[in-house]
């Protein structure tokens, strides 16, 4: 992914000072932000486009024929570009504004189920997936009679490829898998995994919510069919997101919510559809949030997607080897390309505790499952404790939640 060149290191005390919410406090402490993976941070040049197109530029997009609809439709469309420069998408075409990764995955299944798939179709999921790329193809295969078939992982959420392939039969129509757990921080092999699903015949779906934060994504060199992303955990707006899909594919989606802007003409008797990606972006979309997605984007792109991901490599380093000598906790996947994703345990104490404790001394982590209770059930764990890191992290953050952690031990354990 890298082209070679070298990588600028980021500046991370210059770059932390572009996260206003950063220089608040916990509890009179300084505020150590690890839960990045359910939602991260939003850099001042986010804050800003967003307050600058509702102070200056702002009317509803496609719709108006005066000044600032105009200015906020190229605005709009300016995002869509960015994403799909991000994405190294064929085209803006193919870039899909949702409401989020939630949305994305929802659209897709719900428009497959109209359309051509059916009873003993199936559908193959890893049992690392999130909620949000479990349930809607439950959805499909409580109304439409579709078969869900269970993809594992190994204790450090890798794939086994020989595995995946005996999955398939001539029933397959879809895969759907992560691209990267937000559990285990492990990536999966998906070139090989897309390659393998068309061999077979099937579309593939990659769930990038994680993935495409920690690490350059090319939709193209992967060669898949979709490919989600939500905003809220790019540094950007919540309430938006992103489905990509390759124009054919695309094309061969049903619409799935009716309403204004995805119609082409409409009468009362018939009504025909606008071409993708606006078939799917029914009434008035997310503005400010896609405007505001273009400049997270932006801002990674500016500070280097490579370097945020070689500091974070660097702060995932740091916190294996310190959580490595406290006998009393447990890490969960140790994959070789795992990303600073760190769920983990602390002998007697349950992770709501640890969480508790731990804020009390500035430090936020999630507990609880994750949105993911197959891989839990998976791993014979109900719960763990998660602490997810970004590029606004420090090393001195490591310190603070070892510290907590220590006070955890010395408290509950
Ligand atoms: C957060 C997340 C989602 C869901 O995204 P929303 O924006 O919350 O709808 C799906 N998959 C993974 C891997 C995630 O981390």
């Amino acid at each position: 992914m890298s082209d070679g060149a070298p990588i600028t290191p980021l500046d991370v005390e210059a770059l932390r000072k572009e996260f206003p919410i950063l220089a608040r406090d916990a509890y009179g402490k300084r505020l150590v932000y690890l839960d990045s993976a359910a939602s991260a941070q939003k850099p001042r040049a986010v804050i800003d486009a967003m307050t600058h197109s509702m102070e200056h530029s702002y009317a509803n997009v496609h719709r108006g024929l005066h000044l600032l609809s105009n200015e906020t439709t190229a605005a709009y469309e300016e995002a869509r570009k960015t994403v799909a420069t991000f994405l190294n998408a064929k085209s803006p075409d193919e870039i899909i504004f949702t409401s989020g990764g939630t949305d994305a995955f929802n659209l897709v299944s719900y428009a497959m189920g109209v359309g051509d798939i059916g009873e003993g179709d199936e559908i193959i999921l890893s049992v690392a997936e999130h909620h949000s790329n479990i349930v809607p193809w439950h959805l499909l295969r409580e109304r439409k009679g579709a078969v869900l078939k269970w993809l594992d992982v190994s204790d450090d959420g890798e794939v086994d490829l020989d595995a995946y392939r005996t999955l398939f039969t001539d029933k397959t129509k879809f895969v759907a898998i992560s691209h990267m757990s937000n559990v285990l921080g492990a990536t999966t092999p998906a070139k090989e995994l897309a390659k393998i699903a068309h061999e077979h015949g099937a579309k593939i779906l990659f769930d990038g919510c994680q993935a495409g934060v920690h690490g350059a994504v090319d939709v193209q060199d992967l060669d898949c069919d979709f490919y989600v992303l939500t905003g809220h955990k790019l540094y950007g707006p919540s309430g938006i997101g992103v489905l990509y899909g390759k124009m054919d594919a695309l094309k061969a989606l049903p619409p799935f919510k009716g309403g204004g802007e995805m119609i082409d003409m409409v009468t009362q008797e018939t009504v025909t559809y606008n071409d993708p990606p606006h078939r799917f972006e029914a009434g008035t979309p997310p503005i400010l949030e896609a405007i505001g997605l273009g400049a997270s984007l932006n801002w990674m792109r500016e500070k280097g997607v490579e370097a945020i991901a070689a500091h974070e490599a660097r702060l995932k380093t740091h916190v294996l080897e310190e959580l490595a000598k406290l006998n009393f906790v447990r890490v969960y996947g140790r994959a070789e390309n795992k990303a600073p994703i760190i769920a983990f345990t602390v002998e007697g104490a349950h992770p709501h505790d640890i969480s508790a404790i731990l804020d009390r001394t500035g430090v936020a982590v999630r507990a609880g499952h994750h949105c993911a209770q197959p891989l839990m059930k998976r791993l014979g764990v109900s719960a763990s404790a998660r602490a997810s890191f970004a590029a606004y992290n420090t090393h001195e953050d490591v310190e603070a939640l070892i510290a907590g952690l220590h006070k955890t031990h010395q408290m509950l354990g």
